[in-house]
């Protein structure tokens, strides 16, 4: 039985939940934040964003569960915003970084700032792998207000750059904190720590809340925040999920068939390697469907030049990894 039922037949009194607010403006966001959303048409705050937003907004450390997709860029990006707004800090170069374990998120994290800081003047930078060094070289050195990276790359420039530091960040953003911690990242993410001033507002973004996030939680915040936004395996009322138990040597004429019951959408297949997609992608056009194959052996010039649904291969690709 649910917690509030045994309440209820206990004669307990229920604490009502708080009221989230419903617009922007009632959140604390200032004018010209509340017209930016306004403009990406976002006129009512997701979950995530009213739940943590005026805690940001008050000065605290935040710690979110929230998921791609829920919204939380924006739970952290607003209250960034109008801190840079409202102390008219709007001169101060490397006002935040943020940290991300893909290129693709990082790409989307940075289209997200420049879209509700393009009446403020905003420069946001991205530092990935896969783009040319001299590029983000010259870009440092247009002094952005947020830098947006995976930890390789923004570690390269960090030791290389001249004149490039970290040092005077006064907001550090883990995003996916969970998939920041893999092993792959665990050294870089120590050196950037070590670069960062013990002084600055962190907020930390996770979508599970593993040993390992607690861990840096309670290294890296001060007394935070805590937010929920969505179960760890939710997914949308309307989806139908089938399992398929198929013969192995056979699967691929039983992909085939369901594929052609499908002719009419778009669908994404999820294999378990790079050479398998460039394989299947090649298969499938021999079979006259049209397909191509999305890995992380791409380059990320020719990734961002594909013209066709960019936004939905972004995120697909951000999903594969
Ligand atoms: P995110 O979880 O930050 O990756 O955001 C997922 C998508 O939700 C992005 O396309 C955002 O533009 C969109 N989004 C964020 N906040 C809102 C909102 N309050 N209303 C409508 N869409 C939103």
């Amino acid at each position: 039985m649910a917690k509030e039922d045994l309440a209820a037949e206990a004669g307990e009194k229920q604490e009502p939940a708080p009221r989230l607010a419903s617009t922007f403006a009632e959140l604390g966001i200032c004018k010209e934040l509340v017209e930016a959303c306004d403009l990406m048409g976002w006129k009512v705050p997701t979950r995530i964003q009213a739940e943590a937003i005026p805690h940001a907004l008050q000065g605290k450390d935040l710690i979110a569960l929230a998921q791609t997709g829920s919204g939380k860029t924006g739970a952290f990006a607003l209250p960034i915003l109008q801190e840079l707004l409202e102390n008219r800090d709007v001169q101060h170069p490397f006002f935040a970084c943020v940290l991300s374990p893909t290129r693709e998120l990082a790409i989307q994290i940075a289209e997200q700032f420049e879209a509700l800081g393009a009446a403020i003047g905003l420069r946001c930078l991205v530092l990935v792998g896969g783009v040319d060094r001299m590029q983000q070289v010259l870009a440092i050195g247009k002094r952005p207000h947020i830098v947006v990276g995976t930890p390789g790359r923004l570690l390269d420039h960090l030791t290389d750059t001249k004149g490039f530091s970290l040092k005077k960040i006064k907001y550090l953003v883990l995003d996916e904190a969970d998939k920041l911690l893999n092993v792959e990242f665990e050294k870089a993410l120590d050196d950037i720590l070590k670069e960062i001033p013990k002084d600055r507002r962190t907020f930390l973004f996770s979508a599970t809340m593993t040993k390992k996030v607690n861990k840096l939680q309670r290294a890296c915040l001060r007394n935070p925040a805590k937010v929920e936004a969505a179960s760890k395996y939710s997914t949308v009322d309307s989806l139908k999920q089938e399992f398929y138990f198929v013969p192995a040597d056979y699967k691929d004429c039983y992909l085939l068939h369901v594929l052609n019951e499908r002719r009419e959408s778009m669908i994404m297949i999820f294999v378990r390697t790079c050479e398998s997609t460039r394989l299947l992608a090649l298969m499938l056009r021999n079979l006259g469907l049209k397909a191509m194959s999305i890995s992380g052996q791409m380059s990320q010039v020719y990734f961002l030049s594909l013209k066709c649904h960019t936004q939905t291969i972004r995120r697909l690709f951000h999903l594969v990894g």
